[in-house]
């Protein structure tokens, strides 16, 4: 137990299970990454608090109870494979391995990737591979996979991701305009996608050639 392990329990019983968020696996997840090693230092004190904080380059560590509903949307089973489109700090990914799940993590800002990393690295976890590149496109060298996750605002769930997926495979995304945008959950099963829609968001854009052009937002 590190020295705030009780602040991550209070984040957890008020924050998220008290808004409704049931997955034991992502519960336990949230309760034992130490989100404080993946926020700058000068907002360390804030960590656990119910907002999104800064990390640099214009970037954002979103709000726990969004990572964790998002995550819950995403339901990894031990051993699933899972692609992240949006490292960032490298939180969600942290919380994705700690459910279980075989990460790889694409983030577009070189020095945003190099924090990630050194993030995880502090944080003691090894078995995250992050990537510096447009994620818009995925990965498909890896593919498929039994879970995506794009953590950054797109236009239009990117066409490439949806075949990236496996059979039975999620996608969970925020999709819309730079005011909102809606959580979106597509499951595939075969060649038929099913979308779900879970609620308002607002993330910061995903730039690339699936995503918006700079100059759109
Ligand atoms: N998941 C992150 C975490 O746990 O800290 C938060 C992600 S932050 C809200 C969105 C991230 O998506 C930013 O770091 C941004 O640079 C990245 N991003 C935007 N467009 C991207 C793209 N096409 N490919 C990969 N990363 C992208």
């Amino acid at each position: 137990m590190d020295s705030r392990a009780a602040e991550r329990e209070e984040m957890v019983r008020w924050q998220i299970e008290a808004r409704g968020v049931k997955n034991p696996r992502v519960l336990q997840a949230m309760r034992s990454v130490p989100r404080h090693l993946f926020v700058p230092e000068s907002y360390a004190r804030e960590a656990y608090q119910d907002y999104p904080l800064p990390i640099g380059n214009g970037q954002t560590i979103s709000q726990p109870y969004i990572v964790a509903v998002m995550t819950e949307l995403l339901s990894p089973e031990r051993g699933d494979l899972i692609l992240e489109i949006g490292t960032g700090s490298g939180y969600q990914a942290a919380v994705l391995a700690a459910c279980g799940a075989q990460v790889i993590s694409i983030e577009r800002i070189q020095a945003v990737a190099r924090l990630a990393e050194e993030n995880l690295k502090n944080a003691g976890i090894h078995n995250i591979q992050v990537l510096c590149m447009d994620g818009t496109a995925g990965y498909p060298d890896k593919a498929p996979y039994n879970g995506i996750l794009i953590t950054a605002a797109a236009p239009r769930v990117p066409a490439p991701l949806l075949e990236e997926l496996a059979d039975g495979g999620r996608l969970v995304a925020p999709v819309g305009d730079q005011h909102i945008q809606e959580l979106i959950r597509v499951i595939r099963t075969g060649d038929e996608y099913h979308t779900e829609r879970h609620g308002a968001v607002r993330f910061v854009p995903l730039i690339g050639m699936y995503g918006w052009k700079n100059e759109e937002w």
